[in-house]
């Protein structure tokens, strides 16, 4: 294999045990959207679920009927939908959808109604993201909506959600702020007759950090995977997380250049001194972010290097000096960390962005092994 990603599913499983010891009562319901965060869909929803997860969250109606289609009958939410979407599917298929808005409760009981069935749906207040959920009036216009459509037995709501701007800074006053608003909506939908029976605010941040917030349910993603939400609060060990992610390629060519040698496009990088230069076959299009170009670390027999010069689209370069490598040699690029090798953390560092990105941009044309 010229360059793969491995994926330790036993350590999404420990994660999920782990977050949901945190969560005390509540159950864990982990997040598998963006193909499971790079580590693939359908091996890391099983996994999660092993390790405990009494439910699945996903943004795409695409995604949650993969998960149907793979034979995976545990409850499921959907979340990020635009008008005309096809919601006959996810009512068929008992997924519970996710509604921010009169337009989409109201597509959701037509659905239902076409397909003589009650729709599941789950009511999502913004409580100050002011992203996806129903803020202000809309939340009344929404509550109503739902009461009346539950009411006709087109839809029953059987939860209410919201999401933290701030999780990641827990001293900030708006997580705060959040949950007082989120425990007024609760109140205003069960007022209005709403029997919910998920209430639910907490990512993988708030989990670790804000117990207060875990109501019935706590919705983790990042963290299932190992990674800390709160780089600078803690690594992953700190959590009693294991990252579950691996990246290696194999080198194309070892060469012995002079000093003076300008490597990748645009030289930005020249060799001091005689050296040995290695082509790691992975760039841009398999996720290796172009913002890491010269800096991006990656460790080649047990060292670690720095990516010189230019990420390319299929290929970057490694300057490892005088160590004596071959075509063929390991380059890992991200892993656990554990031996010594960098983390997704480090990449994100590298490449300013968050290790979010980093594991969910592992483009699918590299095969992933799951051991
Ligand atoms: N809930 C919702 C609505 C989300 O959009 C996300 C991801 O962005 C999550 C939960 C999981 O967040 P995290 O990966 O930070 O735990």
């Amino acid at each position: 294999m010229t360059a793969w990603v491995t994926i330790d599913l036993d350590a999404i499983a420990h994660n999920v045990a782990e977050l949901s010891r945190r969560a005390g009562d509540a159950s864990v319901m982990a997040v598998v959207k963006g193909d499971a965060y790079g580590h693939g869909l359908v091996p890391s929803a099983r996994a999660a679920l092993r390790g405990g997860a009494g439910w699945l969250g996903v943004a795409q109606l695409s995604e949650a009927l993969q998960l149907r289609a793979a034979g995976i009958d545990a409850p499921l939410l959907t979340w990020l939908h635009a008008p005309g979407v096809d919601f006959g599917p996810a009512i068929q298929q008992g997924i519970d959808i996710g509604v921010p808005a009169v337009w989409e409760i109201e597509q959701v009981a037509e659905a239902a109604r076409a397909a003589g069935r009650t729709a599941r749906v789950q009511l999502k207040a913004d409580t100050g993201l002011a992203r996806n959920g129903a803020y202000g009036k809309d939340w009344d216009l929404l509550r109503d909506a739902a009461a009346r459509l539950q009411a006709e037995g087109a839809v029953e709501v059987v939860g209410i959600f919201t999401h933290f701007a701030y999780a990641d800074a827990p001293e900030h006053p708006t997580v705060l702020q959040q949950q007082q608003l989120f425990a007024e909506r609760v109140e205003d939908a069960e007022r209005a007759g709403l029997r919910l029976q998920v209430r639910h605010m907490s990512n993988s941040a708030a989990t670790l950090t804000t117990p207060s917030a875990a109501w019935d349910m706590v919705r983790p993603g990042l963290a299932v995977y190992g990674l800390s939400p709160v780089p600078q609060l803690g690594d992953p060990a700190d959590f009693g997380l294991r990252p579950a992610m691996t990246v290696t390629a194999r080198a194309t060519v070892a060469k012995r250049v002079p000093a003076g040698q300008g490597v990748s496009y645009g030289h930005t990088y020249v060799t001091e001194h005689e050296t040995t230069l290695v082509d790691v076959p992975m760039g841009y299009a398999d996720g290796v972010p172009r913002h890491a170009s010269n800096v991006g670390p990656v460790q080649v027999a047990g060292q670690r290097f720095t990516v010189a010069g230019r990420v390319c689209m299929d290929q970057f370069v490694v300057d490892v000096g005088d160590l004596p490598v071959e075509a063929g040699e390991p380059v890992v690029l991200l892993g656990p960390g554990d031996g010594g090798e960098p983390t997704a953390q480090d990449w994100a560092d590298a490449a300013g962005t968050i290790s979010y990105e980093i594991v969910t941009r592992m483009s699918t044309r590299l095969p992933r092994i799951y051991v």
